[in-house]
């Protein structure tokens, strides 16, 4: 298990449910991506709409709150 990765570090992505590696990704890419692969074990996760319904709509949550932070610190970025 990869658990270094994990403390503070609000980098978007999800750990690899197979090796536990942090794979970073835009959150976009975790939205409307079908599939990836981990870099850590090259498991290829398929995000299946149906049964991960749950997981996109707080993914969506997220990227709505990092939208709102987006907006309210409107530095260089
Ligand atoms: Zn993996």
């Amino acid at each position: 298990m990869f658990a270094n990765q994990q403390k503070g570090n609000r980098r978007p992505g999800i750990p690899c449910p197979e090796c536990g590696f942090f794979i970073e990704m835009p959150l976009e890419d975790l939205l409307y991506k079908q599939e990836f692969k981990c870099p850590g074990c090259l498991l290829e996760l398929r995000m299946d709409r149906s049964s991960s319904q749950k997981a996109l709509e707080l993914l969506q949550q997220v990227k709505v709150a990092m939208d709102d932070v987006k907006k309210a610190s409107d530095f260089t970025r």
